[in-house]
């Protein structure tokens, strides 16, 4: 028997229907239009088709979009001027700052420049910090999309066995929290665990955040596993044309699929959920920062 394969697409269009709806009771009842500033640094072509995207889908969703493209050579100080004077404007809710930023700049110090309230992508030490302690607050996009994934695939995820394989700050670490918080019992690998494959084999939900092109074969799923994939690895098609490429996880897909109980195809899983969850954490940052509730 084949694994269902979960709809990320679908979920995040559901998702941004929530927000949408969000953001009309928030115009009506408050007379708040959230709104995100997304600062770009540089030329990179694949962050600008994300910016570009995230500004397309904050507007759909009816909040304001505010873009601030700064050249390559702009100064750490000059961004972190921008920042200062984001984190001063009424206007602004949330403030994404474009990963990666060019080398002549600290990643750290600017993260930690932004006002944690308006921190909407969980980056800041602050939010970290509250992911630990399990309050709430708002929690990096990538890894909320994990968690609804699985809680849509199989539910109550109480008492489930979770392998998370990669530690990074960005993914695994908070997917980790983020599961041991929705009572998982949590297993975090590395390219230091021996015996992934062992490891792997013992996971009710195995998530697999790593950036190598299908590591994980399909005998490292136990079988009827939720497997979450959120790798993005861009790999040559030859077989659609001359220079041409596709993009595959870091699950092998075709034999896990025969295995798993559920799945996230890639392209088409995680990666359609990050900007929904973007712009779910825009309006929780625009609720708390005016003392409503965070709807979840
Ligand atoms: P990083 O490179 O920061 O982290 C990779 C992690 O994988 C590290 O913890 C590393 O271990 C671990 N690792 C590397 N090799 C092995 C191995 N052989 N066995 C076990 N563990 C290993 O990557 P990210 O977390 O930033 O990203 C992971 C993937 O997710 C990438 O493909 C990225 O493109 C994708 N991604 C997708 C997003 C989306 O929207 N869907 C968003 C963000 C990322 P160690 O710590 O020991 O070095």
């Amino acid at each position: 028997m084949t694994a269902t394969i979960i709809d990320g697409k679908a979920r995040a269009a559901a998702l941004r229907e929530d927000v949408a709806g969000e953001v009309a009771t928030l115009k009506r009842d408050h007379d708040v239009t959230p709104g995100l500033a997304v600062v770009l640094v540089g030329e990179d072509p694949a962050s600008k088709v994300y910016v570009a995207n995230k500004a397309k889908q904050t507007v759909a969703a009816g909040m304001v979009s505010f873009e601030h493209k700064l050249t390559e050579e702009t100064s750490e100080a000059a961004l972190l001027e921008l920042v200062a004077h984001l984190n001063a404007d009424p206007d602004v809710d949330g403030i994404l700052v474009q990963m990666p930023l060019p080398r002549h700049i600290d990643t750290d110090r600017v993260v930690e420049a932004i006002d944690p309230a308006k921190d909407v992508d969980g980056l800041h030490p602050m939010n970290a910090g509250k992911i630990v302690l399990g309050r709430p607050g708002l929690v990096p996009c990538t890894p909320r999309g994990c968690v609804i994934l699985a809680k849509e695939a199989i539910g109550n995820l109480a008492g489930k066995h979770a392998v998370v394989v990669g530690r990074s700050i960005l993914v695994g670490k908070p997917v980790s929290l983020l599961l041991q918080n929705e009572n998982c019992t949590v297993s975090m690998a590395h390219s230091r665990t021996v015996d992934l494959p062992s490891l792997c084999r013992q996971a009710d939900i195995l998530v697999a955040a790593v950036g190598r092109q299908e590591m994980i074969r399909g005998d490292w799923v136990k079988p009827g596993a939720c497997v979450i994939d959120v790798g993005i690895n861009r790999i040559p098609a030859p077989e659609k044309g001359d220079g041409k490429t596709r993009l595959v996880g870091d699950v092998a897909f075709e034999e896990a699929v025969e295995v798993a109980g559920a799945i996230t195809p890639v392209p088409g899983g995680v990666g359609p959920m990050t900007i929904a969850c973007l712009l779910a954490n825009t309006v929780t940052a625009a609720r708390l920062r005016r003392g409503l509730p965070a709807v979840d």
